[in-house]
């Protein structure tokens, strides 16, 4: 068995101006990346700033990464990077803008390469000092390997080749105390999809379904904050911050499956966003499995049957209709992944997934 976690995290509130030596020991200029609006709005920006101007690094602000970010963001942030000789990389935000940074780190260390390095699976993942900074509690990019980003030119979303750990990671649930509620809904459904499908998972081990178990556990408690019948507590933002860490170092480890692939279509095609795309597809997916994982995933969560996660998900997600041509452009795209089905335990080919997706 095997098991790689080289993210030093840290995990409390006001971290990063805690532990702002840690944060100063990467480098002597910060390259921040984040996205519009949001880290300026909930004190992530500001602490990171006063934790650097605290130890006398300097710093310059990328904030133009959009969601979905594409490798055009990523370059253009890279030679922003490069005109103001920032020498390490901070991501704040959701996956977005911290799946950006670690694109960025990589092609800042490799200045005289132009986009096609990021599609390059032979080319070294080689990149500047990095720290990431969640402030949506759903990917767990935070703990992960791996930079989903959009190419422009063909519609087209999946991780590049590289793999990508941060540093240094900084959670603090403070900074969830403003994300929407649709936010919070969408981000951990991604979280739950996350562990779902690492633990329905042919690389799934010993030491993974420990992490899940937790993670479920975790995730479990937020269930009724995510339902609106309970206002959220800062102990509360912790712990969808350390449900969707666990999330990503089960993943970091076993990849997504057939729900993350097929959710690239919907999110590209009919706007959804991430999470609630990938949620779409996990009745389908449980349904599918063995009964021995389903009940264990299901309990662990807090749920009856697929049919109360199916309650959960309209009640918390929404549930739209997806025109038949997008899901059946999802089919396509899975089938053209053979790694994701062959990621799934079970029997998996088109007429499971049309099952799963129909
Ligand atoms: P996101 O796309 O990063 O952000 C969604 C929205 O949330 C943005 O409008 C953002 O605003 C806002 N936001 C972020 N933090 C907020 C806060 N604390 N309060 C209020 N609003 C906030 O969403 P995400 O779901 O976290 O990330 C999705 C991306 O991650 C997708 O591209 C997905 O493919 C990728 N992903 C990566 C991994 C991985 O392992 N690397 C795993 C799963 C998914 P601003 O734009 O203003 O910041
Ligand atoms: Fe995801």
């Amino acid at each position: 068995m095997f098991f790689y976690m080289p993210v030093h995290v840290y995990s409390e509130p006001y971290c990063i101006t805690r532990h702002a030596d840690a944060l100063a020991r990467l480098g002597k200029r910060a390259l921040i990346v984040t996205g519009a609006s949001s880290a300026k709005r909930n004190g992530s920006l500001q602490d990171t700033v006063q934790a650097l101007e605290e130890k006398g690094v300097t710093w310059c602000l990328f904030d133009q990464v959009e969601e979905n970010p594409s490798t055009d963001t990523v370059m253009k942030a890279r030679d922003f990077g490069l005109s103001e000789q920032a020498d390490f990389v901070i991501g704040i935000g959701g996956g977005s803008p911290m799946d950006a940074a670690k694109a960025i780190a990589l092609m800042m260390q490799h200045p005289a390469e132009d986009a096609s390095y990021m599609e390059d699976k032979e080319k070294d993942s080689g990149r500047l000092p990095l720290a990431l900074i969640p402030t949506t509690c759903g990917t767990g990019s935070e703990v992960t390997a791996v930079s989903v980003l959009t190419r422009k030119a063909t519609s087209h979303k999946s991780s590049i080749p590289h793999r990508i750990f941060a540093d240094l990671a900084f959670l603090d649930g403070r900074y969830l105390q403003m994300a929407s509620p649709s936010i919070l809904a969408n981000t951990t459904m991604d979280t739950f999809a996350h562990l779902v499908e690492s633990y329905i998972n042919t690389a799934s081990t010993l030491y993974v379904r420990a992490i899940i178990d937790q993670g479920l556990s975790l995730w479990r408690k937020n269930k009724d904050i995510v339902l609106r019948q309970r206002q959220a507590t800062e102990e509360d933002f912790f712990t969808m911050l350390n449900a969707s860490m666990c999330g990503g170092m089960a993943i970091a480890h076993t990849g997504t499956t057939v729900p993350h692939g097929l959710s690239y279509a919907l999110t590209l095609k009919a706007n959804m966003p991430h999470g609630k795309a990938c949620g779409y597809f996990m009745k389908g997916y449980l349904d599918e499995a063995s009964k021995e994982d389903r009940n264990h995933i299901l309990s662990l969560a807090g749920f009856k049957d697929t049919d109360d996660f199916l309650a959960y998900y309209r009640a918390t997600c929404g549930m739209e209709t997806i025109a038949t041509d997008i899901l059946e452009s999802s089919i396509q795209d899975v089938l053209k992944t053979p790694a994701k089905l062959a990621a799934v335990p079970y029997t998996m080919n088109e007429s499971v997934l049309r099952r799963i997706v129909f």
